[in-house]
């Protein structure tokens, strides 16, 4: 198994040398191999592009590119060498397929056995692993890291709730892999049966697949006395854990840029935006088989931080994590916001529950103390630009999620 801690802490150049090889390598391959390639660079002479910057070139590949390729139109490989298949995309429409080789789990592999040495997850780890096993692919993702370092695993999935806390208390999890929102789920429930989930032994929590802010780390941290590490990762790339990982002083997301180039473009142009401006990540995969993807619009929003050497001693650029996605964006009066703007202010007032409706104007659904609404009202105003319509219900009023929350709720204007 290769050594995660030499390619984490690679210098730039090496770094940059591995990913200039890989590009060439697979641009070529995926202009021989895949005919949706073929025709999107027909009037490109690939062999000119050597290097992130040379990207720019190529056309963008969009969710509809691969949505279009259903089942296996843009596979480079033949059945006989897909040893899996992921699934991504939403609740409608064609389903976006992503096929693995050998080479490509073990990809996977390597990329979270990276993340598991900076966030220190060893063999002496209890892993409790939440998100499902099954054609989303949260589940297989920590699997494959978690057995090849032999902790102890426990590949419960997803749901029920009650018994993911009897598991945790009865095996002694010590590392909890989950979405973003369900470790606060996990906490309530908990506390119903009598358990304070502080007390339960649980380190370090994974969490990712959906947008989380700063303030919302804070409480889950508060409430397990554990750390929550941010792990990113799409199904158009691999899955969970293969783009980056959250870098060890906080100071964003190092991309494992010998696996995958990250670009910033403007979501309308889709030009290229300048270091520190925020705009949709695109992606490109540099180290895939079946089916590598080209200048991937993600639909995440991100901003470069820095190309150069981290204080932590990471030489992979950094950039911020995920503040939303493009299809969560939400523009009233003018104003542009992504929920996790509200969560933060949310958050900073004790409220974990909450629901956005847009539509009508906007108006936001709490629970909590009526007293803190025209505080909260002020600092949505000052802070993201508007004044909402507001109301506080009673505990437990709103709906509870045990996947990716949906707090964004878009209800007909009349
Ligand atoms: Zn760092």
């Amino acid at each position: 198994m290769p050594n995660p801690e030499k390619y984490v802490y690679a210098r730039k150049k090496d770094i940059i040398r591995s990913q200039e090889k890989r590009l060439r390598n697979t641009l070529r391959y995926v202009y021989e191999k895949s005919p949706f390639y073929r025709r999107a660079f027909k009037e490109i002479n690939i062999d000119s592009i050597g290097n992130a910057e040379e990207l720019e070139k190529i056309p963008l590949t969009t969710k509809q590119d691969l949505r279009k390729a259903y089942p296996l139109k843009m596979s480079c490989v033949g059945k006989e060498k897909i040893v899996r298949i992921q699934m991504s995309g939403g609740t409608t429409g064609q389903p976006v397929i992503i096929p693995y080789t050998r080479h490509d789990v073990e990809q996977w592999k390597e990329m979270l056995l990276r993340d598991f040495m900076l966030a220190g997850i060893g063999s002496g780890d209890i892993i409790q692993i939440t998100p499902a096993f099954g054609l989303w692919n949260g589940g297989f993702g920590f699997h494959f890291a978690a057995d090849a370092i032999n902790a102890f695993v426990i590949p419960i999935g997803a749901g029920n709730t009650r018994n993911q806390i009897k598991f945790m208390k009865d095996f002694g999890t010590t590392v909890l892999c989950a979405t973003a929102s369900y470790p606060l789920r996990i906490a309530e429930v908990a506390e119903e049966m009598g358990i304070d989930v502080s007390q339960l032994g649980v380190e370090k929590l994974l969490l990712g697949a959906e947008p989380w802010s700063e303030e919302m780390r804070k409480v889950i941290e508060e409430v397990f006395d554990a750390t929550a590490f941010d792990i990113p990762g799409l199904t158009e790339m691999g899955g969970v854990g293969t783009i980056g990982f959250e870098c060890p002083k906080r100071n964003g997301i190092h991309i494992w840029e010998d696996n995958y180039i990250v670009e910033i473009v403007d979501p309308e142009t889709g030009e290229r935006v300048a270091d520190g401006e925020e705009g949709e990540v695109v992606y490109t995969s540099i180290n895939r088989e079946a089916m590598p993807v080209i200048r991937y619009r993600s639909g995440e929003i991100s901003a470069v931080v820095s190309r150069e050497r981290c204080e932590c001693g990471i030489e992979h650029m950094t950039i911020r994590r995920i503040k939303g996605r493009t299809d969560d964006m939400v523009i009233y009066k003018g104003v542009k916001f992504y929920p996790s703007d509200i969560e933060r202010i949310l958050f900073s007032h004790g409220v974990t529950n909450y629901r956005i409706e847009v539509g009508n104007g906007i108006k936001i659904v709490y629970e909590g103390d009526e007293t803190a609404l025209n505080q909260i009202r002020k600092d949505i105003r000052e802070f993201v630009g508007f004044s909402p319509r507001m109301e506080a219900v009673r505990f437990g009023e709103l709906e509870r999620f045990e996947g990716k929350a949906k707090r964004l709720v878009r209800v007909q204007e009349g």
